[in-house]
């Protein structure tokens, strides 16, 4: 059978650096495994699901480079859910319930003061058909639970290794609301077998929801019918916190948009981080796909550093050619050639950075012309050579006045480059003056804003 595998996202907001890295381990599994990703739009709550989401959702995806072959809203299958739900109730695997929020509370408030797990008590499958009537009467609504085994669930789970949970130990999960809405475990399990996913890829936090679905996957799909199963450690911030609100603000369009970060940097460093390899910038999906294995995540959280995203971010700009980046500089309005850009390429943590280098060239610059240095820069006015200036020209300008002036290194270079740029810092000063042209040069040596 070949290799299918599922990216579920809730359209209830925006995709986080959380969520992004188990889209990408799915699609690196299945891209390693030559196999196929469905992205699934797990939109059952329609009061909270909003399109605006699912469409900003499937855009970053989109921008990262993660792909789908196939794409289904939950939302259309209604009618599977349903029918699912009828086959439970005839296997006597589902149960109507009609304890209130309040008394189910009570209930757990008591099992705690005697010591016991907050379990469900199965009240419910005591009731006769005559208590059902009466409660209906009532006014009140079932809500519906699946009868666990109460037996121990093993599967042999492709990140934790062999993994098991005791049934005995968690409360009969509920699948429908009163209201008749559906929660996600039910529809997930329809949907994975209806869509023959062979691999399930997700956080950890969905293994107490695994061993609850691989006995719905069984009785709704016969033994064994449950897909494999890798829950990944979750990510935690730079100082091992959880990801939770402050990090759960990364969002994918704050990286990009706001951020001015690259997609492979995003990519590389969240394919990376919890495994034992090294993290290092990669411009390609599927090279990162040809080396991936699930076994070398480790089970500890991955830790997740913006500064160490930025390192990489950095790096990958620092490779990027004229040809590639162009489209991009154009956009900005910041495309003065190829010399330009690998001027400013070193200096670069995100690409739209370019744009405070632009500004050097096109101007205006203030420049910094402090008073001892005010001979010299008169000077340097002076001796700036006639004709085309050319990325020799630095050199012979600075020789030229080293030898006037006896000055030489950072005495020489710094009052030549605060005038010329109104910045201690900054690209090579050699590539910087022909693209700046004498005019502009001289003027600003002559203290003039431009
Ligand atoms: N919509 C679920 C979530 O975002 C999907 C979980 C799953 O992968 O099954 O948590």
């Amino acid at each position: 059978m070949s290799v299918k595998v599922r990216f579920a996202p809730s359209p209830t907001g925006k995709l986080h650096v959380g969520n992004v890295r188990t889209a990408l381990m799915n699609v690196l599994f299945a891209r390693n495994q030559g196999g196929q990703v469905l992205l699934r739009i797990d939109d059952t709550d329609l009061k909270r699901s909003m399109k605006v989401f699912e469409d900003a959702i499937k855009a970053d995806l989109t921008w990262l480079g993660l792909g789908w072959d196939e794409t289904f809203n939950q939302s259309t299958r209604f009618d599977r859910y349903d029918a699912a739900k009828a086959k439970l109730i005839e296997k006597d695997l589902l149960y109507p319930c009609y304890e209130t929020g309040e008394e189910l509370e009570r209930k757990r408030r008591i099992q705690r003061t005697r010591g016991r797990p907050p379990v469900y008590d199965r009240a419910a499958l005591l009731l006769t058909d005559e208590d059902k009537v009466a409660l209906e009467a009532e006014g009140r609504r079932p809500y519906w639970r699946f009868k666990l085994s109460g037996g121990r669930i093993e599967w042999n789970d492709l990140v934790r290794g062999p993994s098991h949970i005791e049934t005995g130990s968690v409360s009969d999960p509920v699948l429908i609301r009163a209201d008749g809405g559906y929660l996600y475990t039910l529809p997930s399990v329809v949907d994975d077998l209806d869509a023959d996913i062979t691999h399930i890829i997700r956080g950890e936090d969905h293994v107490t929801n695994s061993a609850v679905q691989i006995e719905i996957f069984e009785a709704l799909g016969g033994r064994g019918a449950a897909p494999d199963m890798g829950h990944t450690a979750l990510l935690v911030g730079a100082d091992g916190d959880k990801l939770s609100k402050r990090l759960g603000g990364l969002s994918i369009e704050e990286l990009r948009d706001h951020d001015g970060l690259e997609a492979m940097a995003v990519v590389s460093l969240l394919a990376k981080i919890g495994t034992s390899d090294a993290v290092d910038v990669c411009d390609n999906l599927q090279a990162l796909a040809d080396g991936f294995d699930l076994s070398r995540l480790s089970r500890t959280p991955a830790r997740f550093d913006i500064e160490e995203l930025k390192r990489l971010n950095a790096r990958l700009v620092h490779t990027m050619s004229y040809v590639g980046i162009q489209p991009r500089l154009a956009a900005m309005d910041a495309d003065c050639g190829e010399t330009f850009w690998l001027t400013v390429r070193p200096n670069l943590t995100v690409v739209k950075d370019v744009l405070n280098w632009w500004a050097l060239i096109v101007g205006p610059v203030t420049p910094i012309i402090t008073r001892e240095d005010l001979a010299f820069i008169a000077k340097a006015a002076g001796t700036l050579p006639g004709g085309e200036l050319d990325c020799e020209t630095w050199k012979a300008w600075t020789g030229a006045l080293s030898e006037m002036t006896g000055r030489r290194g950072r005495t020489l270079f710094r009052p030549l480059r605060l005038a010329l740029t109104g910045q201690e810092h900054g690209p090579e000063m050699a590539a910087l003056l022909p693209l700046m042209g004498a005019d502009k040069i001289r003027r600003r040596l002559g203290g003039e804003t431009v």
